[in-house]
């Protein structure tokens, strides 16, 4: 065993697979659960399409936490791990009707709505099944986030919500409509963010945003402020659980919740994100011209952030202790954007290694693929290789 993972299991086992540490996993659910524990009215709901392996969703639930879904998959994954229909929220730009029907049966807490055609069609689903569907809006706050432009969701430009200038017609509209009541605003504004300062600018524009609403006689009785919070890709094992305690505390202190009203939650890569690391095998180190290459038998297929993103994934060879080198670490996916990174440091590496990339826990199994006819990764917990 070379640091943290126990290689003779992993030699049992077929690669590619994915391996979460289970004691990382609830170290974070802990450091959530302690705030939440203090802030009686904040609610917590995991983004279930960070990861939705089963047995980790089962363990999230068990912390307590809600679910926020994106689909009618998603709806009944969550429920199939045992979150309760209470405390799950359903977002996304083109809810289906079946999925808003499903989410009207299953009676799940919030439909995040994100335009006006949406809620139309929310309040005729809902009148044909005589009941009545609680909705937030995800209004577009217009604040830009630090990170990738592809991930970026809060600005004008992006597809996502319900502009600001729309906001008061929508409420009005919705308070118009018999079978859906107005319960809360909604806002997600990116991913990956590690500038405390985006998030304040969040919360000043939700403040605007509700002196604005009150001012009109509007009450608001939840707040969601979606999830965003970013990890340490550089650095996995400095810090594994993400700092909570700075992002709980940044929202307490710029953002004006009002005594009667809830706030609302919705992280996904800062909860699984660091426990997951993707294990593949090094097929072949082959010479290039002016490079070498690992070509490992996992590609994009099964990690696709860093083709999908520039992302970056720190990769270790974990079954090498030989002097560094200099290798392009690809993947043997037939397409030239499967590259997991260029000019990355390894422990020599040679036909057989195990190689980990870090960090892989949030957006890795969920996102892959069957490309060039490959089978879906599995995923193993550490509890499971004892
Ligand atoms: C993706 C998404 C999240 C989770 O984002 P993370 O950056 O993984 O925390 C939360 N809310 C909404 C609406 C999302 O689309």
């Amino acid at each position: 065993m070379k640091g943290i993972f126990p290689i003779d299991k992993f030699r049992q086992l077929r690669t590619p697979f994915y391996y979460y540490d289970t004691k990382v996993l609830r170290d974070t659910l802990s450091a959530v659960r302690s705030v939440m524990d203090k802030q009686q009215n904040y609610v917590v709901h995991y983004a279930v399409k960070a990861n939705a392996n089963p047995k980790l969703l089962s363990i999230i639930s068990g912390y307590g936490l809600g679910a926020d879904c994106v689909s009618g998959g998603e709806i009944r994954a969550a429920l199939q791990a045992g979150f309760p229909a209470g405390k799950i929220v359903f977002a996304g730009v083109g809810k289906a009707d079946w999925e808003i029907a499903l989410g009207l049966d299953c009676g799940i807490f919030c439909f995040n709505v994100e335009s006006v055609p949406e809620l139309e069609v929310i309040d005729k689903i809902a009148a044909d099944k005589g009941k009545v569907a609680r909705v937030a809006f995800r209004i577009n706050p217009d604040v830009g986030a630090h990170t990738h432009a592809h991930i970026t969701t809060g600005l004008a430009e992006n597809k996502f919500g319900i502009s600001m200038h729309d906001m008061d017609k929508v409420i009005d509209m919705a308070r118009g409509l018999k079978h859906v009541q107005f319960e809360g605003l909604h806002f997600h504004i990116g991913s990956q963010i590690l500038d405390m300062g985006d998030f304040t600018a969040l919360c000043n524009r939700v403040n605007e945003l509700q002196d604005k609403l009150e001012a009109r006689g509007v009450r608001v009785a939840h707040i969601n402020v979606g999830g965003g919070l970013g990890i340490d890709y550089s650095h996995p094992n400095r810090q594994p659980v993400p700092d909570f305690q700075a992002y709980f505390a940044t929202y307490r202190n710029a953002l004006k919740l009002r005594q009667w009203q809830t706030l609302h939650f919705e992280p996904g890569r800062s909860i699984v994100g660091q426990c997951g690391s993707l294990i593949a095998q090094v097929l072949y180190v082959k010479q290039g011209a002016e490079k070498q290459f690992a070509i490992l038998d996992a590609g994009f297929t099964e990690l696709i952030r860093p083709a999908f993103y520039q992302a970056y994934h720190k990769i270790e060879n974990i079954t090498s202790d030989a002097p560094l080198q200099t290798y392009d670490v690809v993947g043997p996916i037939c397409e030239s954007s499967d590259v997991f990174g260029k000019a990355v440091d390894l422990n020599a590496a040679k036909r057989g290694d195990l190689v980990a990339l870090r960090s892989a826990g949030a957006y890795g199994e969920a996102m892959a693929s069957g490309y060039n006819c490959r089978e879906l990764p599995k995923g193993y917990l550490s509890d499971e290789l004892i």
